[in-house]
């Protein structure tokens, strides 16, 4: 498989310049107070790029908190304001992109379920077609295929975002296993093989699915080259109203980001 797509996301849209990038904040935003408690502790820690949160929630069955919705998004801007930090929400329609470009939102992410449709995408490329000076992270569909990560990757591109980047999230599976969602590290590692240009990120909390497993997939992910972490932090993660099992408080985040062995490039 070809791909030719000049990107060089992390240079223009990180405004610091160490690696690996980390992307830290709750699953979702719940409320002012427990985003912006979450953002403070995130940004004391001086390690965090982006703060992450999601507003609109894909929940597999319906009854669930299905997010925030535009109230969250003013939220955010308004962590964005007071704290200076660059903000990201998860984007599923080009809706979601109108609103999330009104508040400022810099990062937009594509969720796994998203990435298996490639209308979806479409109709979300086009939207971004003329926007400058933000960030598309795609994360992998939800089963391993290749193919369809890189399509999205190829409309995205096509409709002239060049800021680009993977996240990398694990796949779905019946089989028992530890994880949440299998890592098959050989499905990034070949994207990486094949578009080198294009940074990948690990996301271990939707991999692991529980909070211990964290520390280790990150360091997996590091000694595999990975560019960046998405780390889901919660102010108080029991209390969470998704992914709850997973997230960490951002003390605990910064243990990690401490402990992490992150491999130079000359070794
Ligand atoms: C999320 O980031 O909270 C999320 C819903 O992720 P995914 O699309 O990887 O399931
Ligand atoms: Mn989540």
């Amino acid at each position: 498989m070809k791909v030719e797509l000049n990107v060089n996301p992390i240079e223009s849209w990180a405004k610091t310049n160490h690696k690996p990038l980390i992307i830290a904040g709750p699953c979702s935003a719940e409320t002012p107070e427990q985003l912006m408690s979450t953002a403070k502790l995130l940004k004391d820690l001086g390690k965090v790029d982006v703060l992450r949160a999601g507003i609109w929630k894909p929940r597999t069955r319906p009854n669930a908190f299905e997010g925030s919705g535009e109230e969250g998004l003013k939220w955010l801007a308004e962590v964005k304001k007071e704290l200076g930090i660059q903000i990201g929400t998860e984007v599923a329609n080009p809706e979601h992109i109108e609103l999330a470009l009104k508040y400022g939102v810099d990062v937009l992410w594509v969720g796994a379920r998203t990435t298996v449709s490639p209308f979806a995408i479409q109709e979300m490329a086009d939207a971004m077609a003329g926007v400058k000076d933000k960030a598309v992270l795609i994360k992998n569909p939800t089963h391993p295929e290749l193919g369809l990560w890189i399509g999205a990757f190829e409309r995205f591109y096509r409709a002239g975002v060049r800021d680009l980047a993977a996240i990398h999230r694990g796949f779905s599976t019946i089989d028992k296993s530890k994880f949440r969602n299998v890592p098959t590290w050989s499905i990034p590692i070949e994207l990486k093989r094949i578009a080198p240009q294009i940074p990948i990120i690990c996301d271990p909390s939707h991999i692991g699915g529980k909070r211990d497993l964290i520390f280790e997939i990150s360091q997996k992910a590091m000694d595999l080259g990975f560019d960046g972490l998405m780390i889901e932090t919660h102010i108080d993660p029991d209390k969470a109203w998704s992914d709850a099992d997973q997230q960490v408080t951002p003390e605990r985040l910064g243990e990690i980001l401490t402990d992490l062995k992150i491999r130079t490039q000359s070794t």
